[in-house]
């Protein structure tokens, strides 16, 4: 019996890539068009939404 092996399994958006973070140099997993982490994304975001 195949026995599935589902441990630690990365779980990545569609088309992200592991990268860091250009604001915080964090390690994450990030769309090509994205350069910054979720947590810098969310700061900017709730700053202002746009630069
Ligand atoms: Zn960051």
């Amino acid at each position: 019996m195949a026995k599935v092996v589902h441990a630690a399994r990365i779980t990545a958006p569609d088309g992200a890539i592991w990268r860091t973070c250009s604001d915080c140099g964090q390690l994450t997993a990030l769309p090509q068009n994205v350069e910054r982490c979720t947590n810098c994304g969310d700061q900017a975001a709730k700053s202002g939404g746009r630069r």
